[in-house]
């Protein structure tokens, strides 16, 4: 048959372009784009959604030609000057396939499309099919991006857990961190205690790299000045190009210029929230701006070497002193338990363990509570640790132990025989809280079960090779394509199962591509099927790397495209074009004749529908309508019919052959002769039933949601109710509390006697002669036993106050008295510091009323308060009075408050947080209990203070206070 004749004989064709007849339809339903243009490359009709997709907007449409939308440097062709030409030679791999390219909008926006070309020979025009995947390659990237940064962070993680060797761990994590971000060096500073020094401690460097650290030893840190301001600040260090960077101080850039640095990142490292070094970046090629992935590895790694430098310091101080251990072990948040050689445990850092766990310290010290608190399913591999791993010495677990709010944590357990400095055999076993390690592993597994579900039931041919081209594993979908079974697969590599014609093809692409970006973009061979039969195949292969950055293989995403491929033949040899497009969109597509039987339909409207393309056809369009369905389509065409609109668009729901109602969203023309007759109407027809049942959905979800809410809330403000009516109960059983208090009143205080009364004799030489270091400890321990002895008699004095217990007996004294009583007390403490005293307004006669022996208490606090926190100058105590009430300041000239602090003076258990005042003995709770006596005696107290200069306390008892009714108070008040 010649042109002509075909011209002649086909209707389609002679209607051709039939994409202006349906131009309506393409504009309103179709997604993809769809563009036709001529051999001159003149754009003959583009759709709405391809204009769009290419930014171009109404008035920019005039027909371009193809090359200002598609230019052909897009399919790397230098050759050709024109599109139509170069896509109908022949061996064009572009021609009848879906390709994925990235091009330049109008708008210059960058994006990634999915073209499907398909040429009319006998026309010599041709049709392209885009769709904008921009989103789809943005998250297929971002998912890859974020699996392989967790793998790596979790990998470094768990290099740091258990008894390890830190320089060559260290070592590893910068390679590994180095390798992963394509950095010139990783490096890692640590300041001298003091600060005054950094030293060069670990360093990695890429190939062809020369180190450095033998030069960055004892830098002096003051050199460096902007660093290490921003370093101590807890700040970063950014540098993106050295040579155009002023800031940062002279030295520094010298020293960054000589060694050919062209861009730094460097975070801080944090030791036991002290900044004690930083880790860092070099890049020596060339000014780099550092991305989000270097900052986040760079954060994360400097925090696991800073807990771990934690770790390491508290393990070196250990072995040297077991005095200096215990008070740098209660800053570190790892347990330390240190045991005998018969696992009597002779050690604990308490306060650490009350921290992390939550319950008080002295249960810790039973071994009995400890293996109360494992959780117990892990009961049993702590037992047979005790039995079989224990006397061994080094072993480690990671077990779960119950906090006291009942939430398990994790842990690992490292234990350690060493010798003490006497040759005592000792276990050290440490305790580290890995829960959130715990987590983010299981997150892993998680998102790892995620993407192997997805493997699994992938329609998709998903299949892995090693280096050496040999099949590691695939999935169902794979082995359905080759017809091979799992077994036999893996004997294969993937060039055996290739027709040898597209062998070099195929090695041109995994060099040129895979190799050298890490993917491939989307081609097409086809595989030998075990029967023989060759399977064309659409695919696209990307890299496998392992952590450090070496290739390990490569997987691809297979398709087979028999079916397709077969039908692009089909539909070339039958050249209607146009179903091609009827045939790729979602929608249905119908014409009906007046009558309303169907005369022509898409393969979508019997997918929507379940019918048949035969069933359908000539069937009348109630087939897929119940009653009420045939009256609206009824009223609705005829509508249509009658007021001669162009078209109408409404909702309704059909019932498929299997009887289920579908909702769906329809837009119907009028159907025309060339007469311009009316035989007909023409539509399209979406599915909407998914939106609807969502819209149900979360209308149910919502309307749900709002009473559990509600209920929930009246159920919460009951519990709330109840619960404060618990509480008040317990508050007023004070006498549960008298008990107690008396109880421990005892308890405590009988052992404390004892321990001062010991020492004394211990000091006095009544058990022979101590040596100074001995006699140094004894000291210590009665210190600390009176402070405790203290501690003790303050909070029972204020919880007695708190239950009502106490009250005041108003008598009358001699204040003169009184002071006199006070200072002959504090006089050892003046003498030690040479402070002098000073006392004004107290005359010999002078009468005043209040509780004489709380009054005592009161000044004793502030003067001995005073005197502690006062290094040199004088106290002055002063005595006034007037009509309605009289009072005493104290006032000395120490170190004073700072304002933000003045909050916190009077609270229980309250201590300003500097270095001074931690080297004081005390607990908090001296000026607690102060304010509560001079308020039993209805009186007020203040301070002013100016930091570095001084405090003033000052407090005043009314003169006329009138008695109530007394308690009795059998034990005595004071404990001075
Ligand atoms: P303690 O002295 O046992 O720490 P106090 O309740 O007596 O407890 O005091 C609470 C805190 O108030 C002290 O830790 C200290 O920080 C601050 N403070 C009290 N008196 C003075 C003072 N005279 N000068 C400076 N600071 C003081």
């Amino acid at each position: 048959m010649n042109l002509d004749d075909k011209y002649k004989t086909s209707e389609e064709i002679r209607n051709f372009p039939m994409l202006e007849k349906n131009e309506e339809i393409s504009n309103r339903s179709i997604i993809e784009g769809v563009i036709q243009f001529d051999q001159h490359d003149n754009i003959l009709y583009w759709n709405h959604i391809a204009q769009k997709i290419f930014d171009y907007d109404d008035k920019e449409c005039i027909n371009p030609n193809i090359q200002e939308i598609l230019p052909l440097e897009t399919f790397q062709v230098d050759s050709e000057r024109n599109l139509f030409t170069f896509l109908t030679s022949p061996n064009n791999p572009f021609i009848n396939n879906t390709i994925e390219i990235n091009v330049r909008t109008k708008r210059n926006r960058v994006i990634f499309i999915e073209l499907s070309v398909f040429m009319n020979k006998i026309l010599e025009n041709a049709l392209i099919i885009v769709r904008d995947i921009t989103n789809r390659r943005d998250y297929e990237s971002q998912v890859f991006q974020v699996l392989r940064f967790e793998k790596l962070i979790t990998s470094i993680s768990s290099k740091f857990v258990g008894n390890i060797d830190f320089d060559e761990t260290i070592n590893e994590a910068l390679a590994q961190i180095g390798i992963s971000n394509r950095v010139s060096r990783v490096y890692l500073f640590l300041f001298d205690n003091e600060k005054v020094y950094m030293n060069n401690t670990h360093e990695w460097c890429a190939e062809n790299v020369s180190p450095h650290i033998q030069y960055y030893k004892k830098l002096k840190i003051e050199n460096f000045p902007e660093v290490l301001e921003t370093v101590f600040k807890g700040d970063f260090i950014r540098i993106e190009d050295t040579s155009d960077f002023s800031k940062g101080g002279k030295k520094l850039k010298e020293l960054l210029a000589s060694r050919n640095i062209k861009a730094t990142l460097a975070f801080p490292i944090f030791v036991n929230y002290q900044v004690s070094g930083f880790l860092g970046f070099d890049d020596e090629e060339s000014p780099r701006l550092w991305s989000l992935e270097d900052y986040s590895l760079l954060k994360i790694t400097s925090q696991i070497v800073g807990t771990t430098l934690e770790r390491k310091f508290v393990e070196d101080n250990l072995r040297e002193s077991e005095e200096k251990y215990r008070l740098l072990s209660e800053d570190s948040d790892d347990l330390i338990v240190l045991c005998n050689e018969n696992l009597e445990i002779e050690y604990i850092n308490g306060e650490t363990h009350e921290r992390i766990l939550g319950y008080p310290q002295h249960l810790f010290w039973k071994q009995e509570f400890r293996f109360s608190i494992i959780h117990k399913d892990d009961i049993s591999i702590s037992g047979s640790l005790i039995t079989n791993g224990f006397k061994k010495g080094n072993f480690k677990i990671c077990i779960r132990n119950r906090h006291l709010n009942g939430h398990y944590l994790w842990f690992e357990w490292t234990g350690k025989f060493f010798y003490d400095k006497n040759y005592n055999k000792k276990l050290l076993v440490v305790g580290r809280e890995i829960t959130d390690f715990k987590v983010a592993e299981q997150k892993l597994k998680e998102s790892e079960e995620k993407y192997r579900k997805l493997y699994i039931s992938s329609k998709d041919g998903i299949v892995m090779a090693d280096l050496d081209g040999y099949i590691t594993d695939c999935n169902p979908a794979f082995l359905d394509i080759i017809g091979y079974d799992e077994a036999e697969i893996k004997k294969y590599t993937y060039m055996d199962i290739t027709v040898k014609k597209f062998h070099q093809f195929e090695k041109e692409i995994i060099n040129s591509e895979v190799l050298a970006k890490g993917y491939s973009s989307q081609y097409e061979k086809e595989y030998i099927h075990k029967n023989g039969k060759h399977i064309p195949v659409s695919l696209r292969v990307w890299l496998i790397q392992d952590e450090i950055g070496n290739n390990a293989g490569m997987w691809a995403i297979v398709r087979d495209i028999s079916e397709q491929k077969k039908a692009q033949y089909q539909l070339e040899e039958s050249e209607m074009k146009y179903r091609n497009i009827l045939e790729s969109i979602r929608e249905g597509y119908f014409e009906v004749d007046l009558k309303g039987n169907f005369t022509f339909i898409n393969d979508a409207m019997s997918n929507i529908t379940g019918y048949l393309r035969e069933e359908l056809l000539g069937a009348n369009y109630e087939i897929l309508c119940d009653t009420k369905m045939k009256d609206l389509l009824y009223s609705k065409y005829n509508k249509l019919f009658k007021s001669r609109k162009e078209f109408i668009m409404f909702e309704y729901y059909i019932i498929t052959k299997k009887g289920a109602k579908i909702f769906v969203e329809s837009s119907v023309y009028l159907l025309k002769a060339s007469n311009k007759w009316i035989i007909g109407f023409k539509g399209v027809l979406r599915d909407v039933s998914e939106r609807k049942t969502v819209e149900t959905l979360r209308k149910n979800f919502m309307d749900k949601l709002e009473n559990e809410v509600k209920i929930r809330t009246n159920e919460l403000a009951e519990a709330l109710e109840k619960q404060k009516l618990y509480l008040d109960q317990i508050i007023r059983s004070s006498h549960f509390k008298t008990d107690f208090l008396a109880t421990m009143s005892h308890e405590l205080r009988t052992p404390l006697n004892a321990i001062v009364g010991f020492t004394d004799l211990l000091l006095e030489g009544s058990y022979g002669y101590l040596n100074k270091d001995q006699s140094e400890f004894v000291q210590d321990i009665k210190g600390s036993a009176e402070h405790q002895f203290e501690m003790i008699s303050h909070i029972l004095d204020i919880s007695r106050i708190e239950s009502g217990q106490i009250s005041v007996k108003i008598e009358n004294f001699s204040i003169k008295n009184l002071i006199e009583n006070i200072c002959s007390t504090i006089k050892p403490l003046l003498n030690k510091k040479s402070l002098v005293l000073e006392m004004r307004g107290f005359e010999k006669k002078k009468i005043v009323n209040g509780d004489h022996l709380k009054i005592k208490q009161i000044i004793y606090n502030l003067l001995s308060n005073a005197i502690k926190f006062t290094e040199k100058g004088k106290i002055t105590i002063e005595f006034y009075e007037n009509s309605k009430s009289w009072g005493i300041k104290v006032k000395d000239t120490g170190i004073g408050i700072q304002e933000k602090d003045y909050g916190i003076i009077f609270k229980d258990f309250k201590r300003v947080n500097s270095e001074y005042v931690n080297s004081k003995p005390g607990s908090g709770l001296g000026l607690a209990l102060t304010k509560r006596i001079v308020e039993l005696h209805r009186g007020q107290i203040t301070f002013e203070s100016k930091f570095g200069e001084g405090t003033t306390f000052d407090f005043n008892i009314p003169i006329e206070f009138e008695l109530e009714k007394e308690r009795s108070d059998s034990e005595s008040f004071l404990n001075l």
